[in-house]
């Protein structure tokens, strides 16, 4: 194992970044003031959190998923946050340490897991976050392996799928936000892993509902938030593409 000790001290900052996560999200859906002023509150008794609450995942899993002060239920919400950016940014780190690369993919995995846990938890893209996420990987596409035109073109075909899906379904098939998506994953991965993504997307949403659609707990009409499958995907293609291309041409013999 490689670069364990960079590794793990970017997973500590990594799960720190996933405790501010849950708080911008929060606020952000809520119209709540202060980003980044204020302390957290037990939402049950209103108590101001000490520090000693505020270790991310340990303090859940010591207070056994309560709040140290009423006992109230804390959502497992909170520590997975923080451990699915732990990880991330230890497994990132771990393989991109001495590169270049580990910036700006640092930067990336941040704004997606965002999104990510955005979608998931309250079923909408924040324009706020994705916007600056698309300015962000727009720079970074003048710097990359690939020329320019492939992240151009990627983004243009991202956001092209789902804008013609939004406006001929009127907005039943994909959410308005949706198409900004598609724009930051063109833009980060790339026309070729664009459309290869956007297919294993798809078949991992399969994957998740077929369950739900057989049981009957989800029907055609359910909302499905297409984020939460779009953005694990980019993630696995910055972490390794190449390998995701090679196996899906060697597939048709190519
Ligand atoms: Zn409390």
């Amino acid at each position: 194992m490689q670069n364990v000790i960079p590794a793990l001290i970017a997973a500590v900052f990594g799960s720190i970044f996933g405790s501010f996560t849950t708080m911008l999200i929060w606020r952000l859906h809520y119209d709540e003031p202060g980003i980044c002023k204020g302390r957290s509150k037990c939402t049950k008794c209103g108590k101001t959190l000490k520090v000693k609450h505020l270790i991310p995942i340990f303090s859940w899993l010591i207070q056994q998923g309560k709040c140290g002060f009423c006992g109230a239920k804390i959502s497992p919400f909170y520590p997975l946050t923080e451990f699915t950016f732990a990880l991330t940014f230890f497994l990132f780190t771990q393989k991109f340490y001495g590169t270049w690369y580990l910036i700006p993919v640092l930067i990336s995995v941040f704004f997606i897991l965002i999104l990510f846990w955005y979608d998931a938890v309250f079923m909408e893209v924040d324009r706020r976050i994705s916007f600056i996420a698309i300015a962000f990987a727009l720079g970074w596409s003048f710097s990359r392996e690939f020329p320019l035109s492939a992240f151009l073109i990627g983004g243009l075909i991202g956001y092209g799928f789902y804008a013609i899906q939004y406006f001929c379904s009127k907005g039943k098939w994909v959410g308005a936000g949706d198409s900004e998506l598609g724009l930051l994953m063109g833009l980060l991965l790339g026309w070729k892993f664009l459309i290869l993504g956007l297919f294993f997307s798809y078949l991992l949403a399969l994957v998740f509902t077929v369950p739900f659609l057989i049981t009957g707990k989800m029907n055609r009409k359910t909302k499905i938030p297409m984020g939460a499958f779009l953005m694990p995907v980019i993630l696995l293609f910055l972490y390794n593409g190449y390998v995701f291309w090679e196996r899906y041409l060697m597939i048709f013999g190519w």
